[in-house]
């Protein structure tokens, strides 16, 4: 006997298989406008650090999801922290 009968093989409409791709990612909303954080604190490190790589370097707000303002602003931050040692340049 055979298990499968052809009939049941066809799929209509390509029967999506995994985490949608392609044409819409998910839709990432900026952490910072979620908080309503209209200043970002250079002093915030717990904060920039999710905005850097773990080499210290400053994320895509592509990778991060942070829209374009606050990722200006986070940017600023970032470097005001390094500035006073609270973020390393580069960690190696
Ligand atoms: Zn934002």
């Amino acid at each position: 006997m055979s298990s499968e009968s052809p009939a049941r093989r066809q799929r209509p409409y390509g029967a999506s298989q995994g985490r949608p791709r392609g044409r819409y990612m998910r839709r990432k909303v900026c952490s910072f406008c979620v908080e309503k954080i209209t200043r970002i604190d250079y002093k915030d490190v717990a904060r920039l650090r999710r905005l850097v790589t773990d080499r210290g370097k400053i994320l895509k707000s592509r990778a991060t999801g942070t829209c374009f303002r606050h990722q200006r602003a986070a940017t600023r931050a970032i470097k005001r922290a390094r500035h006073l040692a609270l973020l390393p340049f580069v960690a190696d």
